[in-house]
């Protein structure tokens, strides 16, 4: 058996056409959906991360903001453009680039962009309304996932999910919107005994920890879905997953690989999530 590849790629780029559509409504009622990216220091990766989103917002016709800031920026004065773009009618959605350097409280920062326009889904208010059943805007990595599990037409009513990995980023909002598509969900951390024993029952697996290939074949149950959410470098400084893709693929009836399976989705999210802001801010 060999498993049906699930192309985030191709999603993503189905999902943009979608994007783009709306985001052409949008423009002829006057709104042009703006997204405003905040990267404080010289990361390298995070100047990757920070560009590839730039461009994304112009490939589907909307406006983007790029503000760079040095690493010496002050916390206050975080604070103060973040108020700035609060307040600007053509900004709709607000992401600041984590990490921050260490001297910026990373909470206060995230609290303090207004959960209209808080387009990473990380502001409490917006988890707390994914929490109880309400979403709003959604972290854009499980919100990705969820996607490219609908577009393949994998059941989730009633299935067992088991989310490897419980992040507030990833697992934890995976488990609530799996929780919410009606799914049995069981969520997983490095304390978890006989990680393995769970893996098996699951129709669903969702791997996100950060360990270049640890759901390996002879944990999954032949024919369970696996997503695999891990970008990590293996010894050999090869981009792969948290799924041992090779052993996996020949038990699992449906995988997504690394690269090409949530990676692009995350990015893809972060336009849809911009759109329904927008589209948000023209009905209030
Ligand atoms: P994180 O904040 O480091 O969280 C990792 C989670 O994995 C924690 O909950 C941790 O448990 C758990 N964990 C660690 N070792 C484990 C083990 N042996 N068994 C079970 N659970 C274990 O990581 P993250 O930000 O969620 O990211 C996870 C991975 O996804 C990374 O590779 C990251 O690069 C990737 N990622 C990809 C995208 C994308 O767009 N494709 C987006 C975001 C993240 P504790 O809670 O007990 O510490």
């Amino acid at each position: 058996m060999t498993a049906l590849i699930i192309d985030g790629k191709q999603i993503a780029l189905d999902t943009q056409i979608e994007i783009k559509r709306r985001v052409s409504a949008l423009s002829a009622r006057g709104v042009m959906p703006g997204l405003a990216v905040i990267l404080v220091g010289d990361n390298p990766a995070s100047h990757v991360y920070v560009s590839n989103k730039v461009k994304s917002c112009g490939a589907v016709g909307m406006h983007s903001v790029l503000e760079q800031y040095p690493a010496d920026l002050s916390e206050r004065q975080l604070l103060e453009r973040i108020a700035a773009l609060n307040s600007d009618a053509a900004i709709h959605g607000i992401l600041v680039q984590l990490p921050l350097p260490a001297h910026i409280n990373e909470h206060a920062v995230l609290e303090a962009i207004s959960p209209t326009k808080d387009v990473d889904g990380f502001h409490l208010l917006n988890a707390g309304a994914l929490m109880t059943g309400q979403p709003r805007l959604r972290a854009c990595t499980p919100y990705g996932v969820m996607k490219m599990l609908e577009h393949s037409n994998i059941a989730m009513r009633g299935a067992h999910a088991v989310i490897v990995g419980a992040s507030n980023i990833v697992g934890k909002p995976m488990a609530m919107m799996l929780l919410q598509a009606g799914a049995t969900v069981t969520l997983c951390n490095s304390k978890t005994r006989d990680l393995a024993h769970h893996t098996k029952q699951a129709d669903i697996v969702i791997a996100a920890v950060g360990r270049a290939r640890m759901i390996t074949g002879d944990m999954i149950r032949p024919g369970a879905t696996v997503i695999d959410v891990g970008i990590n470098r293996d010894e050999a400084g090869k981009l792969c997953g948290d799924v041992d893709f090779e052993s996996v693929k020949s038990v699992a009836g449906a995988i997504s690989p690394v690269p090409g399976g949530v990676g692009p989705m995350t990015i893809t999210m972060l336009l849809m999530n911009t759109l329904e802001a927008a589209e948000k801010a023209l009905l209030s």
